[in-house]
């Protein structure tokens, strides 16, 4: 059976690190026989210049055909507005497949770690589909805009459907993992919202009492991942609360350029790194691209799960265990984790270490 992936590079560094992923997914696969296909389609800025549009339309029906995607970072808050063809890529996909779960880990990998004295190994489910985020929680038009030219208003949503679907997925994973699930919210301020959405946490961890289940509200978290990051296992939180603790975890677990995550939905994944596009390095061959080849094994296992057995499973273990071979050398780090590499010969290593362990 084939396994079509959709690669869109999107703009920054994100030719850069999406060219090493598909470099490292051909190695795995020609060492295992996936049989994976790509097709790749221009988006962001490219895009734009070709077709007036950041998303043509025809790449969404490309996504929604392939079994899954890998997305490059996008610099959406360069694009025109709306109207004028300038659609954020991610938020799109994102609405439009339905993809509910965040799933952004963030763990020292081979050992270093720029801020943490302990090793972290976490996981953030963010919900992806509502909350602040003005692209996509609302039916038709924007979820901010100003009734006054001196009046700004942004409309959160907060859904006990979406609330339960993250909730189930964030207890299902801490049952695979060491069974914490910490809950964070501020419905000590947000009651309405932040309290449907602990309602529903609550009304879900009954479900699971295996799983030990502690609340956090948001600020305290905030800090306490500062203190020691160690001791938390997954965390489960909203949309936005989620974007912001996820970036730092990932920093206080080795850099933002090791932070990997997947977008899952029910039919649909979409790999696709933590970080932005990272303007400032974009074109320099300096970017750390573990981020997107983390990404891609996660998409792999996610494949796994959905019938493509158990090649795929070891197919993304082995690219996991192959960063953090290359990682656990101090020859083997970008210069975000103080080393020398530039992104392409980071990925020759990592692709020969994919190759030794396959042996
Ligand atoms: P966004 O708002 O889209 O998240 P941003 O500009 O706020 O984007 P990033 O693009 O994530 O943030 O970049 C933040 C910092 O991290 C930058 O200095 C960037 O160079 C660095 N960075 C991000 N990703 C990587 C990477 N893969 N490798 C090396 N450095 C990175």
């Amino acid at each position: 059976m084939k396994t079509l992936l959709l690669v869109l590079e999107g703009d920054g560094i994100g030719p850069e690190i999406s060219q090493a992923t598909v470099e490292s997914l051909k190695k795995i696969d020609s060492l295992l026989g996936l049989n994976l296909e790509f097709d790749f389609a221009d988006i962001g800025l490219k895009a734009y210049e070709s077709y007036g549009s950041t998303f043509p339309e025809s790449v969404l029906a490309r996504a929604r055909a392939a079994d899954g995607v890998i997305l490059g970072p996008v610099s959406h808050n360069q694009y025109p507005p709306v109207d004028q063809g300038g659609i954020n890529p991610s938020g799109t996909l994102r609405k439009k497949l339905d993809l509910f779960a965040n799933i952004r880990p963030a763990r020292t990998r081979g050992g270093f770690s720029a801020n943490s004295a302990k090793a972290v190994d976490l996981v953030v489910m963010r919900e992806n589909t509502e909350g602040f985020y003005a692209d996509r929680n609302m039916f038709a038009g924007n979820g901010e805009f100003m009734p006054t030219a001196d009046v700004a208003l942004s409309v959160r949503k907060v859904t006990r459907q979406a609330s339960l679907r993250i909730a189930h997925a964030a207890f299902e994973l801490a049952m695979k993992r060491r069974r914490q699930v910490a809950v964070v919210h501020k419905a000590n301020v947000l009651r309405v919202s932040d309290g449907l959405f602990l309602e529903c946490t609550r009304e879900i961890a009954s479900h699971f009492p295996e799983v030990d289940c502690q609340e956090f509200i948001v600020d305290a978290m905030a800090a306490l991942l500062v203190r020691d990051p160690s001791r938390f296992d997954v965390i489960v939180t909203t949309n936005m609360f989620g974007d912001i603790l996820s970036d730092e975890a990932a920093e206080l677990s080795g850099s933002l350029g090791l932070a990997a995550s997947l977008n899952a939905g029910t039919d649909h994944a979409v790999a696709q790194a933590q970080h932005g596009s990272a303007p400032d390095i974009a074109g320099l061959g300096i970017a750390n691209p573990a981020s997107l080849i983390g990404s891609a094994a996660m998409l792999l296992d996610w494949l796994s799960r959905r019938g493509r057995g158990e090649a795929f499973e070891r197919a993304g273990a082995i690219i996991e265990q192959a960063l953090d071979l290359t990682i656990a050398s101090p020859e083997g780090r970008t210069k975000d984790m103080g080393g020398t590499l530039g992104t392409q010969a980071f990925t020759t290593q990592v692709c020969q270490h994919i190759e030794g362990l396959v042996k």
